[in-house]
């Protein structure tokens, strides 16, 4: 393809004065944090004597179906960040509310805590408390009728997928919440849909980090020189290309595996390739962008063992022995220990987990019995939160402070204050379990103690943003004979069609006549810097970011990939979700930054302490960022409080 315009399109082109689906505006900083640094938290003052209604009481909530931007959204975070920030916080008022449990974050590490807390103690009384408009933490579901039929996305986690096989407390959960993921993940999955409709993966060379914007399809499905003929490669790079794909020559003879091993412990993927492989320099670049999904950040913050373990290019002509460094009890990503666990990927990713565990804590609120219906039922968000009810899940209510009543030791009561809608209340629980980002731990429990708050601090999530694009139609894809496409160079690195799922009454869509969902990835970093500080600037940088920025980078992005295939920004897309993750992936060991030291002496399991009658769960406190890890810190937390 030749090299195209570099004169960026007009707003009109991009079809910025369209009116799509879209509803939250307010974004960022901007709209609430920044404004109250230092001054006051803005509260009306009105009181009201009982406790008010809150927006999901109201008849047609429903937050699945809002547009715009949308995970960490307007109101979910302005609380907590002015706690942080040391805000004077409104006086709180006493809601005379008691319960058993009191879980703060309502993602599956919460939910399933609040599970297991009534499977030990079944009469037991439990407020789940959430910052966000809806339940599931990163496990959010995103929702959109076209053209009259119901399509999902998985707004944030994605599917059942860990480097290891589930161990007996999850999979023991997913068993009896009804998800029988082996079966499953043979039933309803059509992996082949797209391969047998002739469609490929490809890779976007993008003229500012390659030469020219050129499309390669067809990438480990066609022969390399096929695949390879039109690329703005040299024939050097093309070569060199070739040779990371498929190894051969042994880069570091002599050594043994697991020397081999402690090697790529020490060096980046990045580096690996440029200095032991000796890759040409846009080979490098290519291959670089690969780790973002796994882990938000270049291969240059993740070591080159890590890359090996999850099965990137590069490694064939080690011959590296499968499992851990001998004598080191230490196994890189896992998968190429264990193979990981099944596959499983609902049409709203684990948000069916969420919904799942919801059914069972309050089963009012979600019609059905099985799995099947679960994913097309509709939650009635008015059920959530009955006075009576054993289980009351809160939405939109930051948990601002969690201290005891007396010293910690032998204390009968932990009273948690929440602000809601501007105005603080406090609820007393004999337990409660924080399900919540472990790094806000420190501002909600000040009596920690100091070296248990030092280990929380340095837990830093890896920010992360999952887009939705609702399409009229895929033709474009379908002339183009792609279903995914990985741009290292772009501003979403992956773009890809909505996977091929069946299940009970829903069904994916066929015909590239229809509408479809498009999914499309962004992990912001600031690569050359330590991880943790890449993933704070990174952070920074997506508060800061409105949505019409966003909106424009889609339309354009999408415009030059798809742009040959007849691709019209303008008429084509009809409505928009990014959903975005400040506090993305829980932070995992990185042996390039992080000493060597045993597990227990981490920093995720120093910070999990129990204090009193507080237990820290969240898949932070497990060092991984996984779904099975969530639920294991669930567990943990929960016997902690009552016993193993
Ligand atoms: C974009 C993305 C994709 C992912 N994909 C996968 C995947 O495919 N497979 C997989 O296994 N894992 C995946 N993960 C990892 C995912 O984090 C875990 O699987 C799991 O969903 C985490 O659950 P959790 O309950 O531990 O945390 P969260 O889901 O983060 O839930 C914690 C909740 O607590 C809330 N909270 C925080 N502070 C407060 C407060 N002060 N008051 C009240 N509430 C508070 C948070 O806002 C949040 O809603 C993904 C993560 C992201 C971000």
């Amino acid at each position: 393809m030749s090299r195209r315009s570099s004169r960026p399109p007009s707003d009109r082109a991009l079809g910025l004065d369209r009116a799509i689906t879209r509803r939250d505006f307010v974004h960022g900083v901007a709209a609430g944090g920044a404004a109250l640094l230092g001054g006051a938290w803005p509260w009306s003052g009105a009181r009201a004597e009982a406790l008010p209604p809150g927006a999901q009481d109201l008849p047609g909530y429903y937050p699945p179906r809002l547009t715009g931007l949308r995970g960490s959204h307007a109101g979910a975070f302005e609380a907590a960040h002015a706690l942080r920030d040391g805000t004077q916080m409104p006086p709180a008022r006493d809601s005379a509310e008691d319960y058993d449990l009191v879980v703060v974050g309502g993602g599956i590490s919460g939910l399933a805590a609040a599970h297991f807390y009534r499977e030990r103690r079944p009469a037991a009384r439990v407020l789940v408390l959430d910052n966000h408009d809806d339940f599931g933490g990163h496990a959010k579901r995103n929702e959109f009728e076209l053209d009259g039929r119901l399509h999902l996305m998985n707004g944030g986690t994605l599917l059942i997928d860990s480097p290891r096989p589930y161990s007996a407390v999850p999979a023991g959960l997913l068993r009896a919440l009804g998800i029988d993921a082996d079966a499953l993940a043979k039933s309803i999955q059509h992996p082949e849909f797209y391969q047998q409709a002739g469609l490929e993966a490809g890779v976007f060379f993008d003229r500012e980090h390659f030469g020219a914007d050129h499309l390669a399809v067809g990438y480990r499905s066609r022969p390399w020189k096929a695949f390879l003929a039109h690329a703005p490669l040299s024939a050097a790079a093309k070569r060199d290309l070739v040779r990371i794909e498929e190894g051969g020559v042994d880069p570091l003879p002599g050594l043994s595996s697991d020397d081999k091993k402690r090697r790529l412990m020490k060096i980046s993927y990045r580096a690996y390739l440029a200095e032991v492989m000796r890759a040409h320099p846009a080979v490098v670049e290519l291959y670089s962008g690969r780790t973002r999904g796994e882990w938000g950040v270049g291969g240059d913050a993740v070591s080159a063992l890590d890359a090996w373990g999850i099965g990137l290019p590069g490694f064939e002509g080690l011959g590296l022995a499968p499992g851990s460094i001998d004598g080191m009890g230490f196994t890189p990503a896992g998968y190429a220990d264990t193979g990981g666990s099944v596959r499983l990927h609902f049409p709203d990713g684990n948000a069916t987990i969420a919904r799942a565990l919801v059914r069972r804590l309050v089963p009012a609120a979600v019609p059905g019995t099985t799995i099947e219906d679960l994913v097309t039922a509709r939650v009635d968000y008015a059920r959530l939160d009955r006075p009576g009810e054993p289980v009351r899940l809160r939405l939109s209510s930051t948990a601002i402070a969690v201290r005891h009543e007396g010293p910690a030791d032998g204390a009968e009561r932990a009273v948690v204050t929440y602000v809601r809608d501007g105005a603080a209340y406090t609820v007393r629980a004999r337990d409660c379990v924080l399900a919540c980002y472990n790094c806000i731990i420190p501002y909600l429990v000040p009596e920690l103690p100091a070296p248990q708050k030092a280990a929380l601090h340095e837990l830093v999530k890896t920010p992360l943003v999952y887009t939705t694009v609702a399409l009229r139609h895929w033709r474009a894809w379908q002339k183009l004979g792609v279903h995914q496409i990985y741009a290292p160079g772009g501003y979403h690195s992956f773009v890809g069609l909505n996977p091929t799922v069946d299940i009970g009454g829903y069904r994916s869509t066929r015909s590239p006549d229809e509408p479809i969902l498009v999914r499309m990835m962004r992990t912001p970093c600031r690569p050359g810097l330590p991880e943790h500080e890449q993933n704070k600037a990174g952070r920074a940088e997506l508060l800061a970011t409105p949505f019409e920025v966003f909106e424009r980078e889609i339309r354009a992005q999408l415009a030059r990939l798809l742009g040959p295939g007849g691709f019209d920004p303008a008429t084509d897309i009809t409505a928009i979700t990014v959903n975005r993750w400040p506090h993305g992936y829980a932070p995992e060991n990185n042996s390039l930054f992080d000493p060597d030291v045993p597990e227990g002496e981490r920093a995720h399991v120093r910070g999990r302490a129990r204090f009193g009658r507080i237990a820290i769960a969240n898949s932070d406190s497990g060092g991984g960022a996984y779904t099975d890890v969530a639920i294991e810190q669930a567990h943990r937390a929960v016997s902690e409080l009552l016993g193993a």
